[in-house]
């Protein structure tokens, strides 16, 4: 079991399995993206799962494969086979930009590999590509509806971008009126690669909730597990329902309940904090399931209590990007 030094049970990871992606979110990367890893120094897919079957045995129950965009690695669905296969994982969730799951999806179902976060900033199609700096708005539309009607349990990924995206957090919430999906509204965070710095946010969560409630007065708030970052909600009549995210604000810290591994193997016990260990070098040097276990134990044992108490010891967090550290 991992216990961190505050008391609290860390159940939860996030496994990054790339920090490459085929888009360009303009709040996540620069235009010319990052210093992309060299293929040897992130897992192989052998590896992730080897290391999900040690975290499992520390008692992880929920897995969250994320990059990068986690499907340009061409043999992904080689560790989702085998997480399906592991006793005592009981969430196997994505997180991906939908832009090339399209060939994976039946598979995924078979597996029970049902949990889907898309990650979707705007409805209108320029303000789409202008912020994801590619044209892969079909795909993902197409994507997002085949996931939906196959019956997975799709979560949709909306950052409330100050002058870019704003004027479509209505439209994109009227999804939910029609289907039966989840759309949070997200938080920037300043984790862009370096590409723009700020310190504070126009749209934080309580803006976002003062504008949909212009339109939807009556929406009532839903009970969520006490570990969630998104506070969530619904519109009377609506399918689906909707939820905010502080992660800017982060209101959540207190109940934290999870582990990052990066895809280069840096062990981040709180994301605005220094990596703790890397994971990757112990698991090739030592060769001992036991040492890696240990690290990890060792790593949680002295985690931040909050986003903010991390990032006053770190004055490099700001420079990452998003796509290395997996969101
Ligand atoms: N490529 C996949 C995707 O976009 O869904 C997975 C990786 S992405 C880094 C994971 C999540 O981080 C996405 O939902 C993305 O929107 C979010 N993200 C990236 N940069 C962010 C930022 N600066 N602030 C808040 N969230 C961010
Ligand atoms: Fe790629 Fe996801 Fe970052 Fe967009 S948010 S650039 S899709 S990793």
């Amino acid at each position: 079991m991992l216990i961190d030094n505050h008391g609290r049970k860390i159940n939860y990871v996030r496994l990054a399995v790339t920090d490459r992606c085929n888009l360009r979110c303009n709040y996540c990367m620069p235009a010319e993206g990052i210093n992309f890893a060299k293929s040897d120094k992130l897992f192989t897919m052998q590896e992730l799962g080897k290391l999900s079957e040690l975290l499992v045995d520390q008692g992880v129950d929920k897995i969250r494969i994320t990059g990068g965009e986690p499907f340009v690695r061409k043999d992904l669905m080689v560790l989702f086979r085998k997480l399906s296969k592991l006793q005592g994982l009981k969430d196997i969730s994505v997180t991906t930009n939908a832009t090339l799951i399209g060939p994976y999806i039946d598979e995924l179902k078979e597996l029970g590999i049902l949990n889907m976060n898309i990650s979707m900033d705007a409805i209108n199609r320029d303000t789409f590509e202008r912020i994801t700096r590619r044209n892969q708005y079909d795909t993902v539309y197409e994507n997002l509806v085949r996931l939906i009607s196959e019956g997975f349990n799709v979560r949709i990924n909306f950052i409330a971008l100050d002058g870019q995206n704003t004027q479509d957090i209505l439209p994109m919430l009227e999804l939910a009126k029609h289907y039966n999906v989840s759309v949070r509204f997200l938080e920037e965070m300043p984790f862009n690669g370096g590409s723009k710095k700020f310190q504070s946010i126009v749209w934080d969560y309580k803006k976002i909730l003062a504008h949909i409630a212009d339109a939807y007065p009556d929406y009532y708030q839903l009970e969520s597990p006490k570990t969630s970052t998104s506070i969530n909600y619904k519109v009377p009549g609506f399918k689906g329902s909707f939820g905010v995210i502080p992660s800017f604000s982060r209101t959540f810290c207190g109940s934290c309940n999870r582990l990052r591994i990066s895809a280069t193997g840096d062990v981040i016990t709180c994301l605005y904090g220094k990596p703790s260990m890397n994971v990757r070098d112990i698991f090739r040097r030592e060769k001992s399931d036991e040492l890696v276990k240990q690290h990890i134990l060792e790593a949680v044992g002295s985690r931040a209590k909050t986003g903010f108490e991390a990032q006053k010891k770190y004055q490099g967090v700001f420079d990452n990007s998003m796509t290395s550290i997996g969101g």
